[in-house]
């Protein structure tokens, strides 16, 4: 049956058989632990955006002639690729937090058009299975979990290079129906709330690391698969009693180790295998979709902006200058991270096999951006929001009858305000800056999709030094410039600002 809203997503988790260990121990119910539900409640807001504004959420996918979600979607024109940004925009509002179906989304979307290009070259038959798949999922409306980070062991080491070569996720052994994979996957955002993880290679490979060169489907509840939850900052708040500590008690993202253990991946659900020459094009066709979903965070943005706005009205300080002008300077990063994601899908391109890719140069700006600005806007936020955002006592102390007449007296903002709306806001505040959201808005920001490092890799790839150089003599008149040579040279980025180039 397929899913149909966010109720019934959360009711396809129960009863599966995933081997979850959160503080040490077996979870019997993912669905029922509390410090883990707020994370499944951030997925269903995926779910229920698609009814409640289909145009950006959903889309008529020509792989099945359904209406889809969006996040199951393969793009077929600019459009969608700048629906995918409207629609993260959209639930980073709604949930203040990672809501982990994007790396999914982009891992099916680079997927689709580099096994094109492994068929073409190789005459393996990937393309068609993974178009298969892409139906049945879209179908039955699942979440897929995209496994790329490797644990990776000595960043210096290539992976057969490692001591232990179970340090990257790679297969173990083969039969007529299919391979079996060993290694784990760190980081992974949604893996416990997916129904489906896609295993993809981390990293360039070479000849000798074939059989890391693996990409495959397996369901998340599959033999042989170990989870290890992650800790978020402040993430018992969720089990106390009460929903004020938490600052966003309905919503979270959620991260997981996930260890493979002679994992089987049959056939039909291989798209990947041996191929070790196109890891690098799956690796960067996916990096360029997901840098740029990171506008997610500017729905983020609009609310930690609007709680700055609502704690400086609470404190009476709404009218002052440099207050108003803090609005402003972290509305002009939240949109300059959205400028740049959106002008990158904007830019797209037809691929091949007849998707649409959005710009890689816009692309790691806009990531690059998201590395640095949420920390300036977090910066901005506790100042207008006072010390009080640390050093707020309980709300056991506010709910006591000795503490909390006195909290009322003396946590007075401006007149009218309720103690509890101001208290609410502050938490809120320090749940996105410092607590379990941090985690989504600040160091997710830092090195999802790749650390700064990896954009400034790619930015100076493309930033054709050369041709910018040549345009500076020429107008200098420095002699040695040829004008005709100016003429010739082109990269990817500057053709499509100027319409050169359409198609990849
Ligand atoms: C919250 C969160 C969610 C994530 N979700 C997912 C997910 O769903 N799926 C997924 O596949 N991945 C996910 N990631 C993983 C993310 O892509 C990685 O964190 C990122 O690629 C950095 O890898 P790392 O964490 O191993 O850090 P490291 O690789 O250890 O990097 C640490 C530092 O070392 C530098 N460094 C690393 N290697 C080298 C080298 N060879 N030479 C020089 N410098 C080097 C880096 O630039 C960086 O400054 C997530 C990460 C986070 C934090
Ligand atoms: S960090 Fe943003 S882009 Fe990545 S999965 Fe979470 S919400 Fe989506």
């Amino acid at each position: 049956m397929p899913i149909t809203n966010g109720q019934e997503y959360i009711a396809s988790l129960r009863n599966r058989n995933l081997k979850v260990y959160l503080f040490g121990k077996l979870v019997k119910e993912p669905v029922d632990h509390p410090m883990i539900r707020p994370s499944i409640n951030a997925v269903a807001e995926t779910y229920d955006l698609a009814n409640d504004d289909p145009s950006i959420a959903s889309a008529e996918s020509s792989l099945s002639g359904k209406r889809v979600n969006r996040f199951l979607h393969i793009a077929e024109n600019v459009t969608d690729v700048v629906n995918q940004n409207k629609m993260q925009r959209k639930l980073g509002q709604l949930t203040g937090t990672c809501f982990q179906r994007c790396v999914g989304m982009d891992a099916l979307n680079s997927l689709y058009s580099t096994t094109f290009e492994i068929d073409e070259k190789y005459h393996t038959p990937y393309h068609e299975r993974l178009k298969e798949f892409i139906k049945k999922i879209q179908e039955e409306n699942h979440v897929i979990g995209g496994a790329m980070t490797d644990v990776k062991g000595d960043r210096s080491l290539s992976p057969s290079q490692q001591e232990d070569p179970d340090l990257f996720v790679h297969i173990t052994k083969r039969d007529e129906k299919g391979v079996y994979v060993t290694g784990a996957k760190a980081h992974q955002t949604g893996c416990i709330n997916s129904h489906w993880i896609l295993v993809m290679p981390t990293m360039r490979l070479r000849e000798e690391d074939k059989n890391y060169a693996i990409v495959g489907a397996v369901p998340a509840d599959a033999e042989g698969i170990t989870y290890i939850y992650g800790r978020q900052s402040c993430d018992t708040r969720s089990m106390e009693e009460g929903d004020l500590d938490s600052g966003n008690s309905k919503y979270s993202g959620q991260e997981a180790m996930i260890i493979f253990n002679n994992t089987f991946i049959p056939n039909e659900l291989v798209f990947m295998d041996g191929e070790y020459d196109y890891a690098a094009m799956l690796i960067e066709r996916f990096t360029c979709y997901h840098r740029r979903s990171y506008v997610c965070k500017t729905g983020l943005g609009d609310v930690l902006i609007g709680a700055a706005a609502s704690i400086s009205d609470y404190n009476g300080v709404a009218n002052a200058s440099h207050i108003k002008d803090k609005l402003v300077e972290m509305t002009h990063l939240n949109e300059t991270i959205f400028g740049t994601g959106v002008a990158s899908s904007f830019q797209s391109y037809k691929t091949k096999a007849g998707n649409y890719q959005n710009d890689d140069m816009l692309a790691n700006v806009c990531k690059h951006n998201v590395t640095r600005f949420p920390y300036e806007i977090s910066r901005l936020a506790q100042d207008i929001a006072g010390g009080l955002v640390v050093t707020m006592p309980s709300e056991k102390d506010f709910r006591s009858p000795e503490t909390g007449p006195l909290l009322e007296k003396y946590l007075k903002g401006r007149k009218g305000v309720s103690i509890e709306n101001r208290v609410r806001v502050l938490r809120l505040i320090e749940n996105m800056t410092l607590g379990r959201n941090a985690v989504g808005y600040l160091t997710e920001s830092m090195h999802g999709a790749g650390s700064p490092q990896a954009q400034r890799i790619q930015i100076a790839r493309q930033m054709q030094l050369e041709y910018k150089m040549k345009l500076a003599r020429k107008l200098a008149n420095i002699p040695e410039t040829e004008a005709e040579e100016l003429a010739k040279e082109h990269s990817d980025y500057f053709d499509r600002i100027f319409g050169l180039k359409k198609e990849s």
